[in-house]
């Protein structure tokens, strides 16, 4: 998943960056509300970590911002210990959730994960699909006992599928989603066809996979009930 860390803190925005890349998320960061809006304007984000004091002004109409313009992130926003007129303005503006400085980073990491379980009307951090488990935590898709050995981005996008269930996600979604930011110019829709079918493939061993479906000309679909 795809992440813009809103953060004049260095330090911080770097150390949250660093680890998020190892929980497999592609990161931005942007130092300035200005930069903020143009990435968020631009780009497609999962989620918009939001750190509320910013050189250039207050982060919070941000959160406004991205809403008129129909974006899909998820905001958390990062306040001072204490502010908590901050966080109420922040939940008012539809912000998802927030942390007070100074935080752990896997209690961001837990909130995050409990923020995609509630928007995508999740109760564990399991998925069962045809037969087969996808367990978030432990990032592994299993039959019975035995695991589906699949690299890291085939995972990733049948977690984005599974999470978009029922909804066609063009071939640019997904690979924004998974890679992070692309120009369009760069971008090679046939990367994405060699992914699906070597995931296709290995599922396939121990199931059906007609309910994963290439949309001619759009993108691809998971029929989940
Ligand atoms: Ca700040």
């Amino acid at each position: 998943m795809n992440v813009l860390i809103v953060e004049d803190e260095q330090t911080l925005s770097r150390e949250i960056g660093i680890y998020l890349a190892k929980e497999n998320f592609t990161c931005d960061i942007a130092r300035t509300k200005r930069e903020a809006s143009e990435k968020i304007y631009v780009n497609n984000y999962d989620f918009i970590l939001l750190d509320l004091g910013l050189p250039d002004g207050d982060g919070l109409s941000l959160i406004e911002e991205a809403k008129n313009a129909e974006k899909e992130a998820s905001f958390i926003v990062l306040t001072a210990r204490g502010a908590t007129g901050d966080k109420i303005a922040g939940l008012n503006l539809g912000a998802d959730d927030y942390l007070a400085k100074p935080f752990s980073l896997p209690e961001l990491h837990s909130r995050m994960q409990a923020i995609t379980r509630r928007r995508h009307g999740l109760k564990k951090n399991t998925i069962s699909f045809y037969g087969l488990v996808m367990d978030i935590q432990n990032r592994t898709v299993s039959c019975g006992d035995k695991e589906v050995a699949l690299t890291k981005k085939e995972f990733d996008i049948l977690h984005y599928l599974l999470l978009n269930k029922n909804r066609v996600l063009t071939r640019l979604q997904l690979t924004e989603h998974i890679w992070g930011n692309i120009l369009e110019d760069d971008y090679d829709s046939n990367y994405m066809d060699v992914h699906i079918k070597n995931l296709r493939k290995k599922l396939s061993a121990f199931a059906e996979t007609d309910w994963l479906e290439t949309v001619r000309g759009i993108g691809y679909k998971v029929t989940l009930k």
